[in-house]
């Protein structure tokens, strides 16, 4: 049984002090730098759990400066005695950030601090997933078949596909939509490095190579997790520390990442590719993705799950045309066609899951789609999206537990984040957040150290709460308009207000990618504007910092641990609270107890989770099945206090005024003391 103790916050190691002293390394790299207690606490409580390979749970509140307070230890570590670290974050933008920004800093200053040269400080890295890097072989085929890529596209990729060195799109020098990107990226599912003519000069595994040797790597979330799904056969994490940061989205991805999704697009990408390989197969890929079409269509009107014989009319037809798909690929003499099999199959096989009988482990739901693209009635494309299938992981718990923790045995690990406590004042505590993850079972030995932080920011006197009261959707908006886009509209024109009073440097952060379209058709403030999707997060942000006055309109990728400091932004408006909004399920799943074969969907740990390296296919139990919408969630009065859900403890006001009259005196009216929205 893992202990539970408090971190006292003694000077018990003293090693990464020094770094934070006033006169030390950072203060002489980091302008305005001042020295915070609460900083200097996280660091010898991230210390001591390196050095005992323990697990430590850190609420390191909005100003602490919990990056440098992991990084210290870590790095120093590194130098000393070539430990090596792992730290995963919630986004791609939040890995750049740290290799851009946190690391180089952190690193210089531990070389200063050990007397040793910088240039001989500790490598580092960003490992991002194979989406993200070009692919020779798939660029070439589409090169071949002269479909997607046409327009400024293709001559553009060809030229940049022999300028670049690492085949990033983070390091395109022109616009390429996600749809596009997506033809040419590597993927798993027809990746053969073994007989692949580009595998020499592969972006991708270049990276990762490259990657996979340095003492310090950052990855998201999001691979952290498809490695543990894949048993940990996308990087080698033997011997590494690992820290989490933004771990209060953990359990979230961790139930997104081993469930399970089947939409359109996942369909329609599937089909390409079996046509671009395999001649065989085009009649079946044709007729399935009409099918798919009808099915994802039929959705919306039948969203019964769990009975193949409720399902919507052209389920079976669909089934059909993937199983056929699925046997030409087989059959096809060539080997790259072959390779091509398994795909289809796993897409076959969560379909069938999806009208199984229920398995207890599993919610599941027919959500809002994405958009994504699909043949016109006259031809064309049209991005409106249709319904998917989804199932969520329930207990998070013994995936976390038995199936992430041993990959990192030989190393500390750390939770941290600013909301990872739920509570405030006495009964601020990590129960919750130990529930999901599995922290209260046996955990081999291991400690489980808690540090809660206190308060840095202070919002009382830096930050001014503005709550609209507006009714929602005008009343005279045109007849016809659907309810959301009036609602967008309306939305679009307040928060227009607010960035007139601010000078643009806004954020505005929408619950859903359908809002962020809606918002393209009418926010137009008189402030350069950007949406998500125009172009890669990363860059998006770099934009945001480098724009005089400008707004960034997206969803909750950018709500997590953005760090864009000075002015660049002041205003952050949220169109729906609480925040994010779980995509909304428009059915849940029928109640478990009918006829049918369940199978696990491919993603998830049944099937593909492995106990450790190498170890044996791994088939956990899990608890009760409840629908998404009684997914385990921290009752109301245990939400920590910089909770997104919970408002922040800064002054309220409902006054566009008062709102002006701060961003002019740069304070909140000195007679406000309500710090709760009534
Ligand atoms: S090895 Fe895989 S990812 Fe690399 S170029 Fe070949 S097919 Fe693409």
């Amino acid at each position: 049984m893992g202990a539970r103790e408090r971190h006292s916050g003694g000077g018990e190691q003293a090693a990464p002090d020094g770094i934070f002293a006033v006169d030390g390394p950072l203060a002489a790299r980091k302008a305005g730098y001042r020295r915070r207690p609460e900083q200097v606490e996280l660091a010898r409580a991230v210390e001591r759990t390196f050095r005992e390979r323990g697990v430590l749970l850190a609420d390191a509140p909005t100003g602490t400066g919990k990056s440098a307070s992991y990084l210290a230890p870590a790095i120093l570590r590194a130098l000393r005695a070539g430990e090596k670290v792992l730290v995963s974050t919630a986004t791609l933008a939040l890995q750049n950030q740290l290799l851009t920004e946190d690391v180089p800093v952190v690193s210089a200053a531990s070389s200063s601090l050990l007397g040793q040269p910088e240039e001989e400080g500790i490598a580092y890295s960003v490992m991002k997933g194979r989406r993200n890097f070009l692919c020779g072989q798939r660029h070439e085929d589409t090169l071949r078949e002269g479909t997607l890529l046409d327009g400024k596209l293709g001559p553009g990729l060809e030229r940049w596909a022999v300028e670049t060195e690492t085949g990033d799109r983070e390091d395109l020098d022109f616009p390429v939509p996600a749809w596009a990107w997506l033809e040419v990226a590597s993927d798993g599912e027809d990746c053969a490095p073994k007989s692949c003519r580009f595998r020499d000069g592969c972006f991708y595994y270049a990276h990762r190579e490259k990657a996979q040797d340095a003492d310090l790597v950052i990855v998201n979330h999001a691979l952290l997790l498809a490695n543990v799904a894949s048993g940990g056969n996308i990087f080698d994490a033997e011997g590494r520390h690992l820290i989490i940061d933004e771990a209060h989205v953990l359990e979230d991805v961790m139930s997104e990442a081993l469930g399970a999704r089947v939409s359109y697009g996942r369909v329609r990408y599937a089909m390409r590719q079996a046509k671009k390989k395999s001649e065989g197969a085009v009649a079946h890929t044709d007729r399935a993705e009409m099918a798919a079409e009808l099915f994802f269509g039929e959705l919306e009107a039948n969203g019964a799950l769990g009975d193949e014989g409720a399902a919507p009319g052209s389920y079976g037809t669909l089934k059909d045309a993937l199983l056929s798909v699925s046997e030409a690929l087989a059959n096809d003499p060539k080997e790259e066609a072959n390779n091509l099999t398994g795909m289809v199959a796993r897409l076959l096989g969560d379909l069938r899951f999806f009208y199984s009988e229920p398995e207890d482990e599993y919610a599941y739901a027919v959500v809002e789609g994405r958009r994504s693209f699909r043949r016109g009635r006259k031809g064309g494309v049209t991005g409106e999206p249709l319904p998917e299938l989804k199932a969520w992981l329930v207990d998070t718990g013994e995936a976390f537990r038995e199936g992430l923790l041993p990959l990192f045995g030989d190393g500390g690990v750390v939770l941290t984040s600013a909301t990872l406590a739920t509570g405030s004042g006495e009964g601020r505590s990590f129960s919750y957040t130990r529930g999901r993850l599995g922290l209260d079972g046996p955990l081999g030995g291991r400690t489980v150290r808690e540090h809660l932080g206190s308060e840095v920011f202070d919002y009382a006197a830096r930050c001014l709460l503005y709550v609209d009261e507006g009714e929602g959707a005008p009343r005279d908006a045109p007849h016809g308009v659907p309810a959301a886009e009036r609602e967008a509209a309306a939305g679009a024109k307040r928060a227009e207000d607010l960035v007139a009073l601010s000078g643009g440097r806004a954020l505005v952060l929408l619950s859903t990618s359908r809002a962020v379209e809606a918002y393209r058709r009418v926010f137009d403030p008189p402030f350069p504007v950007r949406f998500q999707g125009d172009d890669s997060p990363g860059r998006l942000v770099r934009w945001l910092k480098e724009t005089e006055g400008g707004v960034l309109v997206g969803t909750r990728s950018f709500w997590t641990g953005v760090d864009v400091p000075g002015e660049a932004v002041s205003l952050v408006v949220i169109d729906r609270v609480p925040f994010p909004v779980p995509t909304t399920p428009s059915s849940s799943a029928s109640p478990s107890g009918r006829a049918g074969t369940g199978s696990a969907p491919s993603r998830c740990p049944g099937r593909r989770w492995r106990s450790g390296r190498g170890g044996t296919a791994h088939a956990p139990r899990f608890g009760p099945r409840r629908d998404r919408a009684s997914r385990p969630q921290a009752p109301p009065q245990e939400l920590g206090q910089g909770d997104p859900r919970k408002p922040p403890p800064a002054p309220v006001t409902s006054s566009l005024r008062e709102v002006e009259s701060f961003f002019r005196e740069g304070h909140p009216p000195e007679d406000r003391t309500k710090t709760r929205p009534a």
